[in-house]
């Protein structure tokens, strides 16, 4: 047993009582005025996250928020103001961008599959389509035919590389997402210019990636590309959206991403590059990055108990709100997210235990032998890092469980 005092990530502190603070808040208030579990999204973090990247990004480079990230509508609202663009996956986020407050000139729409009815909306709203595939770039040539309006297009080009050390690759090999870089030439020379206005490339090629070399790699490589591709363009191109995929740190072991060497290496790419790209506006487009670490969890301990030596914190929360914490279903090797007993900061660490949520599956596990202050009923867990994919990536349905509460600070 450890005699480590308690403490959350750096970054966050804690009042005398030994409360975590949450934005000008204690947990303890927040937790009495929403009820638990609550997911809590601290704007000032957001805020310092923009500002350290546009620090960094060269002038020119636009930063777009792909609200599938987190799509609570007060967080939208604020980043409406604080991004240049959305990107959307859906013509429901479509709505929840326009509602939010982004203009149609600077949302688009990307994801495979889109039904005739999402891409009349996009014809109808003026946003821009990231098309998917040659029959999509077809089908969406019928229906801006007959709403009797151009629509707006970009390519989405499935490139001959992925992203390396990303956890989730989208592009490489052969792909759901993006049309194969080798057939849009083709496509770009049998434009059809009366019904699609030509306004560009989106370049996406994975995801959550803690590798600076891996995404200056990507990033120039997708340059390069947009430069070929666009040779063959039937007007100047206006817009290209050269991907993202900067990570952040879930579990021990992670460092988060070393932003100025980023930064300086992006701008050293840019700079390279844009000369051929006839003065198209180049975008960077994330989503975890801008809100994952604003974000905390927070659950309460209903329940104590012994089962054959080993100690079980029984939690009003889990994997029906938080899919990832819980290891996604059990299709990965489940590790451990940065928590804490969120009122009894600076105890020290006395016992070792497993957190489990309300859920009758094995699965719905919040935590798995950690060292922890004793903790009673009535005790509040916060996870960090929880302010991507949380409630809207997670089967709030299974089991029937009330939804977590949310808040922006
Ligand atoms: C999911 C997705 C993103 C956001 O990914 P993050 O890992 O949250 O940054 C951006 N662009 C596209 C096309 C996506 O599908």
């Amino acid at each position: 047993m450890t005699e480590t005092p308690h403490r959350p990530p750096s970054g966050w502190d804690s009042d005398a009582q030994g409360h975590l603070r949450l934005g000008s808040e204690t947990i303890e208030r927040l937790a009495e005025r929403l009820g638990t579990p609550f997911y809590a999204y601290d704007s000032a973090r957001i805020a310092r996250r923009i500002a350290e990247l546009r620090a960094e990004l060269p002038a020119g480079l636009a930063l777009h928020y792909a609200i599938k990230a987190n799509p609570h509508p007060p967080l939208l609202g604020y980043l409406a103001e604080r991004v240049d663009g959305f990107d959307v996956a859906s013509k429901g986020e479509m709505q929840s961008a326009l509602t939010a407050g982004m203009p149609a000139a600077h949302t688009s729409f990307a994801g495979p599959g889109k039904r005739d009815d999402e891409l009349a909306a996009a014809v109808q709203a003026g946003v821009l389509v990231n098309v998917e595939s040659a029959g999509e770039l077809a089908r969406l040539a019928r229906i801006a035919d007959a709403h009797k309006r151009p629509a707006r297009v970009a390519l989405r080009v499935n490139p001959p590389y992925e992203l390396k050390s990303s956890g989730m690759r989208m592009g490489g090999g052969a792909r759901a997402f993006g049309i194969d870089a080798e057939q849009i030439p083709g496509l770009l020379r049998a434009w059809n210019g009366q019904t699609l206005h030509f306004e560009g490339l989106h370049l996406f090629a994975g995801s959550q990636c803690l590798k600076v070399d891996a995404l200056l790699d990507t990033f120039a490589a997708n340059l390069a590309l947009a430069a070929q591709l666009l040779a063959h363009a039937p007007t100047p191109a206006r817009i290209i959206n050269l991907g993202g995929g900067f990570g952040v740190p879930y579990f021990p072991g992670e460092a988060p991403l070393d932003l100025p060497r980023l930064g300086e290496g992006l701008r050293h790419h840019w700079n390279e590059w844009q000369p051929r790209l006839n003065a198209a506006q180049g975008v960077l487009e994330l989503g975890r990055y801008l809100v994952a670490e604003a974000g905390v969890y927070v659950t309460r301990v209903v329940d104590r108990k012994h089962s054959r030596g080993e100690t079980f914190l029984i939690c009003d929360g889990g994997m029906h709100h938080h899919l990832a914490l819980s290891g996604n279903l059990g299709q990965v090797l489940r590790k451990n997210w940065p928590l804490v007993v969120a009122n009894r900061l600076g105890q020290p660490n006395a016992e070792t235990v497993h957190l489990h949520g309300p859920l009758c599956t094995p699965l719905d596990i919040l935590g798995s032998k950690l060292p922890l202050p004793r903790a009673e009923p009535g005790d509040l867990i916060a996870v960090f890092q929880s302010g991507a994919y949380g409630p809207s990536a997670s089967p709030g349905a299974f089991l029937g469980h009330p939804a977590a509460a949310e808040i922006l600070l």
